[in-house]
């Protein structure tokens, strides 16, 4: 099996301008200017950095983008899978921008990079454990932590 499952397509600014609106939220500015700044990061990101970022402007002024207002909307584009949660290697969250869609990532502990993959190992596991357990499941999470090529230390095979 060769088929690649992972997915290196970027989303845009028009893309989730899109998919909000489709949801029936309205394109405030705020809301643009924090699509604007996650889509700057192809790291994870936690909200408090947003926060800080969104905080100052280039031109030192300062933004009058509320911290509610920055959870919230993170929250909003979760929600859509335009962001997904990723446990970071040292345990705390962090938003990855995505293409909507079931994911889940690989992240780099060394450097944090993040691959998305769409294949997802739960599916079958999770129909066992809702016939088993009667739970109703709605959600999981699986990251997969390990050293990206640039992080690996240099084979001396040369
Ligand atoms: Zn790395
Ligand atoms: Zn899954």
């Amino acid at each position: 099996m060769s088929q690649s499952v992972t997915t290196p397509e970027p989303i845009t600014a028009s893309h989730i301008r899109t998919i909000l609106s489709q949801h029936g939220y309205r394109i405030t500015s705020p809301r643009q200017r924090i699509v604007e700044q996650a889509l700057l990061h192809d790291r994870p990101f936690t909200a408090e950095q947003l926060v800080a970022e969104l905080r100052n402007h280039e031109d030192g002024s300062e933004s009058n983008i509320g911290r509610a207002t920055i959870y919230r909307t993170l929250e909003i584009l979760a929600s859509m899978d335009v962001l997904s949660r990723v446990i970071q290697p040292g345990g705390h969250a962090a938003y990855v921008v995505d293409a909507p869609g079931h994911r889940h990532h690989l992240v780099c502990s060394q450097c944090s990079a993040t691959v998305a993959f769409t294949s997802c190992p739960i599916d079958e596991l999770v129909q066992d454990l809702i016939a088993d357990t009667q739970f109703q499941i709605h959600d999981h999470m699986l990251e997969v932590f390990g050293l990206c090529p640039e992080c690996q230390p240099p084979t001396n095979g040369t």
